[in-house]
């Protein structure tokens, strides 16, 4: 690719900036987080010549390097990798990088611009002191800032149900977070949980890969790849479906928490469905509701994640066709698909399996991530934890988050909307210390607030400073 240079995730830490110039510092801007949420606002801060820093606790861009399996690609295209300054410009557009493609890239982004970047420091606190915000270093180091940009990522902490405690100690028992290969687990059958986008590419992973895989549905909706001659990302690009923004919905906080649709980049891209890997021998449940006793216990709800996710897939396909027919754009007809497999009567889809007799030896979690921000003490949060803000911007004056998934638009916590957010942010940093005007839009409070009726209280009761999850 045009614009490679070296993998970062796997170098050791290196200081730009030096790490013990940090205690007692004051910059006008701290950013939290060097993944390419951290890394997009130093650009926009350095291109308006804002004094900044970037702490990040490991090495930039290393989630994409120690959290994903080795045979991970984007689901998006390459063309909508576009960080500021530095949209995708290799050979493959509509492609879909793979895991090591994807490092280099953020690598030479990071090259091309030079942030004021400091690795190995974790920020463990942060709150306001005596008119500025104060930044507390596990390291050691207290800095200050006038301003400070949360970029500490959408997928942070591995969530399992608790569930899982009650699996035998003999089987294998790996978050998605942590999956890399087939290889890594023991002979046997696999069951994977959970079908957002990390649990169906793993099962299709360990399905090539010739291994017997159960697989727990549930109700995460699906997306064709390709429909009459294009990619569906590039219709729906097109159609402006990426650049609405959640204030726009109905239910801001129902989209901004719903499942991811499933589709792979995988080989150049192509349809997940599931009811071709029933027929090829996959065996598909419902909702996984129960362990006990070795036995793994599933809701009836097969048939309807099934046809849910194909209901949504057709109904994208419905919008594409009304576009098309809207705009006179000459696009070749495509047969719709029928369904190739339908779950069988209850007697074929067990509700309840013996694990053991199963053969299953390990299980793994595709059950999705929480976030931790116990350790900003302001007064931003909503009753579960989760950051209450208008596009980033926080109630708290001088307090930004970015990259939280639809924090503005589909693209905020992708590669496709993250610089624009950073740009929106840039804006209003440079409007506070233009005129100090610290004001807050009205209403501020509401955008990010969760109706209760959208998150059953049984679901987090326990859970109250964790934000609801996100599956990715
Ligand atoms: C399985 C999976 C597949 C995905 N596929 C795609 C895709 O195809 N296309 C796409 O555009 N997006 C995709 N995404 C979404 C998104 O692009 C990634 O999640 C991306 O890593 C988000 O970047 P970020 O900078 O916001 O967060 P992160 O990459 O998570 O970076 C946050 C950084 O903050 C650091 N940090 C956290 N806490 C602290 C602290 N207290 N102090 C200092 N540093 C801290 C972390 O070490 C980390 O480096 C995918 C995500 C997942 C999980």
């Amino acid at each position: 690719m045009a614009n490679s240079v070296r993998s970062i995730g796997n170098r050791p830490p290196a200081e730009i900036v030096d790490a013990a110039a940090l205690d007692g510092a004051h910059h006008a801007v701290v950013v939290i987080g060097g993944g390419q949420a951290g890394l997009s606002m130093s650009w926009w801060l350095g291109e308006r010549g804002i004094d900044h820093v970037v702490l990040e606790s490991k090495t930039a861009g290393h989630e994409w390097h120690d959290r994903r399996w080795d045979t991970f690609c984007l689901v998006t295209p390459n063309w909508q990798c576009r960080l500021p300054g530095f949209p995708y410009q290799g050979e493959d557009p509509d492609g879909f990088m793979v895991r090591d493609e994807i490092q280099e890239y953020l690598a030479a982004f990071v090259e091309s611009f030079g942030p004021p970047l400091v690795e190995g420091v974790r920020v463990s606190r942060l709150r306001s002191a005596d008119g500025a915000f104060e930044v507390r270093t596990e390291q050691g180091a207290t800095l200050t800032a006038d301003q400070v940009v949360v970029a500490t990522g959408p997928y942070q902490i591995p969530r399992t149900p608790r569930m899982a405690e009650r699996l035998s100690e003999w089987i294998t028992q790996v978050h998605s977070s942590g999956y890399r290969n087939p290889d890594q687990l023991p002979a046997g059958a696999v069951l994977v949980v959970g079908t957002g986008q990390s649990g169906c590419q793993i099962a299709e992973d360990l399905h090539l890969a010739g291994r017997t895989v159960h697989l727990a549905t549930g109700t995460a909706p699906r997306v064709a790849r390709f429909y009459r001659g294009r990619d569906c990302v590039t219709w729906l690009h097109e159609m402006g479906t990426y650049t609405r923004g959640v204030d726009t919905f109905d239910d801001a906080d129902a989209v901004r928490f719903k499942t991811n649709h499933y589709v792979t980049g995988r080989d150049g891209g192509r349809d997940i469905d599931l009811r071709r890997f029933a027929l090829e021998g996959m065996v598909l449940h419902g909702r996984l509701t129960g362990i006990a006793h070795g036995m793994a216990r599933f809701g009836t709800d097969l048939r309807a994640n099934l046809d849910g996710a194909d209901a949504v897939a057709e109904g994208i396909k419905d919008s594409i066709d009304a576009y098309i027919a809207r705009n006179g754009i000459d696009a070749p007809a495509e047969e719709r698909r029928a369904p190739v497999w339908e779950p069988g009567p209850e007697a074929e889809d067990p509700a309840e399996i013996d694990l053991a007799a199963a053969g299953i030896t390990s299980v793994i979690w595709s059950t999705g991530f929480g976030r931790d921000h116990r350790w900003i003490e302001l007064p931003v949060f909503d009753g579960r934890g989760y950051p209450t803000h208008a596009r980033g911007v926080t109630s708290q004056p001088g307090l930004y988050f970015l990259g939280l998934p639809w924090q503005h638009t589909w693209g905020s916590g992708r590669f496709s909307g993250v610089a624009d957010d950073a740009e929106h942010l840039v804006g209003e940093i440079e409007r506070v210390r233009r005129v100090g005007d610290t004001s807050v839009a009205d209403g501020l409070h509401w955008l990010a607030g969760t109706p209760s009726s959208t998150f059953p209280e049984a679901q987090h009761a326990d859970e109250d400073w964790i934000a609801p999850r996100t599956v990715a």
